[in-house]
């Protein structure tokens, strides 16, 4: 799918990764991310998942931030950026991400 987002209209604001995002990821990502951070996949991840999914969320922590979000003076980066998985690489992918993003978005 299309990223409906461009690096010069992304604000770099953080809020996709804020607020318990949904980062599911395959086995390919989860190995990355694992030679990437030198830990196991399980010390990242929900292995079961949402109480309706069965797949390997990255956690969260306790306020919504994505365990991996780097905050320094209210700027946010990605701290797997080089191994990120995927959806992360190309957010916003869906109409609903897209509404999400549109929304939330620190202008
Ligand atoms: S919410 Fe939108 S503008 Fe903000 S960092 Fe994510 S993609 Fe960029
Ligand atoms: S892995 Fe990086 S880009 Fe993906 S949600 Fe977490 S902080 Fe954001």
């Amino acid at each position: 799918m299309e990223n409906k987002i461009s690096s010069v209209t992304c604000q770099n604001c953080g809020v996709c990764c804020r607020n318990f995002p949904f980062v599911e990821l395959n086995d390919k990502e989860l190995t990355n991310l694992e030679n990437y951070t030198g830990k196991h996949r399980n010390s990242f991840t929900e292995p079961k998942g949402r109480s309706y999914a069965d797949g390997h969320f990255l956690k969260t922590k306790a306020n919504g931030d994505c365990i991996f979000l780097r905050v320094n003076n209210g700027t946010y980066s990605c701290g797997v950026y080089e191994a990120r998985a995927g959806i992360c690489r190309n957010y916003p992918v869906t109409e609903q991400h897209w509404l999400w993003c549109n929304t939330n978005r620190v202008k």
